[in-house]
């Protein structure tokens, strides 16, 4: 069974003068322990396919199955749950809590997916090089620190599938890379890992390259 499996998505978007085609027809059937990299120039569909794909947002046509079950058009509580148990998502709008310090941000993904709150953190953290600004408020974080604490969050709940739109959005090299380990790590544990980026560097380690032009895979 696919970990991710989209089906025919099309996703319209209006304006007073516009009508945005923003996914047209797209299918993508993600395995266990893949890596899939979806690259595209800016307005492609690549944020439209992942809050499809997590059930942040739905589609006007198709469906999305996160492991064989169907989140598309579930009630609220139904997605959330799935997410909750089935999923770490890193958005480009970022993930924290500003007002929880990193750990809390880490408990509370924890609690919300039903898992003990005081485990795994300090690993989670250690994992991450996080361990010194556990106690940091987000907005006190540095950029490359902000996108590991992310990260981090995202694998609070041991997701068996891992989404992530632009996780090295703006951060230095070294981070880039510290990021990279990372999803390969989980990768490697079985984890099916979905990466919308511009980064050539993340792109390259991915077992498949999909290219998003106006909403279709070229
Ligand atoms: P990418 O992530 O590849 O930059 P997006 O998925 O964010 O692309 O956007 C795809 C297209 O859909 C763009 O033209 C964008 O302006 C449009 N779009 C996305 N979300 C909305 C929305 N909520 N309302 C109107 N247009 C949207
Ligand atoms: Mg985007």
């Amino acid at each position: 069974m696919d970990a991710v499996r989209a089906t025919s998505l099309y996703r319209f978007f209006h304006t007073a003068e516009d009508e945005i085609f923003a996914l047209r027809g797209v299918e993508l059937a993600v395995a266990k322990g893949e890596f899939v990299a979806v690259t595209g120039p800016s307005g492609s569909g690549k944020s439209t396919l992942l809050a499809c794909i997590a059930g942040l947002d739905d589609p006007d046509g198709g469906s999305v199955d996160i492991a064989g079950q169907r989140i598309t058009r579930r009630p609220e509580r139904v997605k959330a749950r799935i997410r909750a148990t089935s999923m770490g998502i890193v958005l480009q709008s970022g993930n924290l809590f500003t007002h929880l310090n990193v750990a809390e941000n880490i408990r509370l993904q924890r609690h919300l997916a039903g898992l003990a709150t005081n485990m795994e953190i300090d690993n989670l953290l250690g994992s991450v090089e996080l361990t010194h600004r556990a106690h940091a408020l987000p907005p006190t974080l540095s950029g490359g620190e902000a996108a590991r604490a992310a990260l981090a969050v995202a694998l609070a709940a041991n997701p068996p599938i891992l989404i992530c739109d632009e996780p090295t959005g703006e951060i230095d090299a070294a981070t880039e890379g510290s990021i990279l380990a990372t999803l390969r790590m989980q990768q490697e544990r079985g984890v099916a890992v979905i990466v919308a980026t511009h980064s050539a560097a993340l792109a390259g380690r991915a077992d498949r390259v999909l290219r998003l032009s106006d909403g279709q895979f070229e």
